[in-house]
């Protein structure tokens, strides 16, 4: 099972991979992870990458792309692997597809966790936090017995600054944007498969299992 799965913010992509980690036995492989691995081992490409994190600039893709194939070539990976936060451009999704096609591997299918626009905005805009204990509450779907006080703790509950409707809006475009392309790039290839991600966790996850064939 050689997938990879996109959608999103806060459309649960980080749930269902943990799932089908779980389920097909595959390691979950994302950017973050790799990069994070690939520096602990003090890999040449984990160095590099370190070297421009430390400056607090952005990996450059053949960076990115020289630790994605490492970790690919690594032996869990033979028997299938959920790649995660990675392509992100085109040139990144042309220079996977070159680097499969040397190495034999074939992708079954590109997962779209998908959720409209609108239902995250709501998701994100109705989200409460407790400053006091951390407890987490939302004005719609898990609404705190008393209006803005913590159930737990009786703390007011506060909205944080980047969860209100202009924020939320912006960067959900920004990376419809940047990902437009690349669901184009698959849909040609015949690999894209869209998954309802606006209904029950579950129910989410059996929809995955039938696209991917359990
Ligand atoms: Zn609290």
């Amino acid at each position: 099972m050689k997938v990879l799965i996109m959608g999103r913010p806060g459309a649960g992509k980080g749930t269902q991979a943990a799932n089908i980690k779980e389920y097909y036995g595959i390691p979950h492989i994302s950017t973050g992870d790799m990069f994070r691995a690939a520096i602990k081992n003090q890999t040449k490409l984990g160095l590099t990458a370190k070297e421009y994190m430390d400056k607090g600039a952005l990996v450059p893709d053949e960076v990115t792309i020289g630790i994605v194939q490492e970790r690919l070539l690594e032996d869990d990976c033979k028997k299938g692997f959920l790649l995660d936060g990675f392509p992100r451009t085109i040139a990144q999704a042309e220079s996977l597809e070159s680097f499969l096609n040397e190495n034999g591997i074939v992708l079954d299918a590109v997962l779209d966790v998908d959720v409209p626009v609108e239902i995250l905005v709501r998701r994100m805009v109705g989200r409460r936090v407790c400053k006091g204990c951390g407890a987490t509450y939302h004005v719609e779907f898990n609404a705190p017995k008393k209006d803005g006080i913590c159930d737990v703790c009786g703390t007011p509950l506060i909205q944080r600054n980047d969860d209100n409707q202009a924020t939320a809006e912006n960067r959900l475009n920004v990376y419809d944007k940047q990902t437009a392309p690349l669901l184009e790039f698959y849909k040609k290839r015949n690999l894209l498969k869209t998954v309802n991600g606006n209904q029950a966790l579950d129910k989410v996850f059996e929809d995955i299992k039938a696209v991917l064939g359990a």
